[in-house]
């Protein structure tokens, strides 16, 4: 399924299965490009995005890779390569948190799992992009966005310090390797959502609290997961062509 040049790129959607990472595949394919939806266990959900997109005319491919496995994340760039057009852009979108904890309550087998998918699952699908798109690699250029947290300025103490502290790192990763790739045709940025409405509480058990924080908010709701892919899809367009190394909030002023 290689396209000729002129034809539509892809965008690889780490935790493109639902929630956020649903949102900006689904706009991705709006704006004319294929999309690799990756997800770590819920393959009808990915089939399910990828069959809207399908729908639309554009290639896409559900990938599965736990992104903190080096193993299977090299897998599904193979898969990539092999069965969508070249890669134009990688959305670093899957992400998790832990119930809510205090430091003195976190064990080292919590702190690995947070800090390998968050973090450790981000720099190597970054790697990996950079290899296909930096021009001192051969590649055409391209962008990479990613997803951060309002956490990553807030600390989020008694709940996720982890979670908050996993999220800085992205912010740092994101100023560092935009600046690496500043003159290898590659931007890089960061979107930093506030409390959005997505599975992610509930499956962590957070669903109450936040619930609980929306009459907090100064909008006086969450946002949803369309408003979050806006930002996104705009970091990775040509309207954002000297947007690189930037930490965009996307937090309804929280
Ligand atoms: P979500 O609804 O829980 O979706 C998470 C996605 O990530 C799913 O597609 C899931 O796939 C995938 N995933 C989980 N672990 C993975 C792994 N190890 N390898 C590959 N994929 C994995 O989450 P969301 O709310 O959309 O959040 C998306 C991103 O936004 C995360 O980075 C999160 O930290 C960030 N964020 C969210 C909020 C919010 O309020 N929702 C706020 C700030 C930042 P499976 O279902 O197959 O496991």
């Amino acid at each position: 399924m290689k396209s000729d040049a002129g034809g539509p790129r892809t965008v690889l959607v780490t935790g493109g299965s639902r929630g956020i990472g649903a949102a900006v595949a689904l706009l991705c394919a709006e704006r004319g490009d294929a999309v690799a939806v990756n997800y770590a266990r819920d393959e009808a959900a990915a089939d399910a995005v990828v069959e809207r997109i399908r729908g639309l005319g554009l290639p896409a491919l559900a990938v599965q890779a736990d992104v903190s496995d080096e193993a299977q994340v090299l897998a599904m760039f193979a898969r990539i390569d092999e069965h969508l057009p070249p890669l134009r852009a990688l959305v670093n979108n899957a992400g998790v948190v832990d119930v809510a904890a205090r430091l003195d309550g976190m064990t080292v087998q919590r702190l690995r799992r947070i800090f390998d998918i968050n973090v450790l699952g981000s720099f190597v699908c970054a790697r990996e992009a950079v290899k296909r798109l930096s021009t001192r690699h051969g590649g055409a250029g391209g962008a990479i966005v990613n997803m951060s947290s309002a956490a990553a300025r807030l600390g989020s103490p008694n709940i996720y310090i982890d979670y908050a502290a996993s999220k800085g790192a992205i912010d740092t990763f994101t100023l560092g390797l935009a600046r690496e790739l500043a003159a290898e045709g590659v931007r890089v940025n960061a979107v930093r959502p506030g409390i959005i409405d997505t599975e992610i509480h509930e499956t962590s058990g957070h669903g109450d609290r936040l619930r609980a924080q929306v009459p907090e908010l100064p909008m006086k709701r969450a946002g949803t997961a369309d408003e979050v892919a806006q930002a996104v899809v705009w970091l990775l367009s040509d309207a954002a062509g000297y947007t690189t190394g930037a930490l965009l909030d996307v937090a309804g002023g929280r």
